[in-house]
């Protein structure tokens, strides 16, 4: 089955609106080449409504970096699906490392984050990946067999293939250190067998990108693994003239 490869921006804490704005008005121009891949941006929550109106009627689609579970509540400093549906809002990344590290995001909620994200209508893209320890003492299949089951634990069977998985090794985000190709595809290719494990047709249709450290130079390697179905850049997606190139080398 063919899979639509899928390039996703990941700005973390960065860009004011107007540096935002600015950003895209350089990017629009540059992606006219580059039909055949999908192109997201997970940009603070500030930025979500001036990027949505900014990228209608392009081939950018917009997403949080993170969203409650709850549709409404007592939950200070949160934001609800719908609050994100409302702007038009894409998709939401979840289960970034970022947030499981500083912010004590958990499998749990993930487990809700998931299947309230589709039921609202938004995309998701699922982070998952092992850390530097866990990769050292042999750990990298159970930590990702933990990620993957219990972030997909409450979604239909039918629906996996609807999620975007993002195989991101901890080390390798944000140090300038990129899994080998070897590494990356096994991986991904284990995160692919564990969806398998419940729907071998859903694991078919589950796109699973490749991030950490991916840019210019090495996503034309990457992205040619026969399980890796698109990125997930964090540093590279900051400015268009490194973020270009690796969306071209998708298509
Ligand atoms: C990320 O933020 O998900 C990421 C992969 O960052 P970087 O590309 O900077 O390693």
């Amino acid at each position: 089955m063919s899979r639509i490869p899928l390039i996703a921006g990941n700005w973390k804490m960065n860009k004011t609106v107007a540096e935002a704005e600015q950003f895209i008005q350089a990017l629009l121009p540059k992606l006219y080449a580059t039909d055949g891949a999908d192109v997201a941006l997970c940009v603070p929550y500030l930025d979500l409504e001036a990027m949505v109106d900014s990228t209608r009627g392009s081939r950018v689609e917009v997403y949080a970096q993170n969203m409650h579970e709850a549709p409404n509540g007592a939950y200070t400093g949160e934001i609800s699906a719908a609050m994100l549906t409302e702007i038009d809002v894409h998709g939401a990344v979840l289960g970034h490392s970022e947030r499981r590290q500083y912010f004590g995001e958990t499998d749990k909620a993930l487990a809700l984050k998931v299947p309230a994200a589709l039921d609202a209508g938004l995309k998701v893209i699922l982070c998952v990946g092992e850390t530097e320890e866990e990769r050292e003492n042999g750990e990298t299949e159970r930590r990702l067999r933990h990620q993957v089951q219990e972030g997909l634990e409450k979604l239909d069977t039918d629906r996996l293939g609807e999620v975007v998985i993002a195989y991101e090794p901890v080390w390798a985000i944000g140090t300038g250190l990129t899994a080998t190709p070897e590494q990356a595809q096994d991986a991904l290719s284990f995160v692919r067998a564990l969806v398998a494990d419940r729907s071998k047709e859903q694991a078919a249709r589950t796109r699973i990108l490749y991030g950490g450290s991916m840019n210019a130079e090495n996503a034309a390697e990457l992205l040619a693994l026969p399980d890796c179905d698109g990125g997930l850049i964090g540093g590279a997606s900051l400015d268009p003239a490194k973020f270009v190139p690796i969306v071209e080398a998708a298509v």
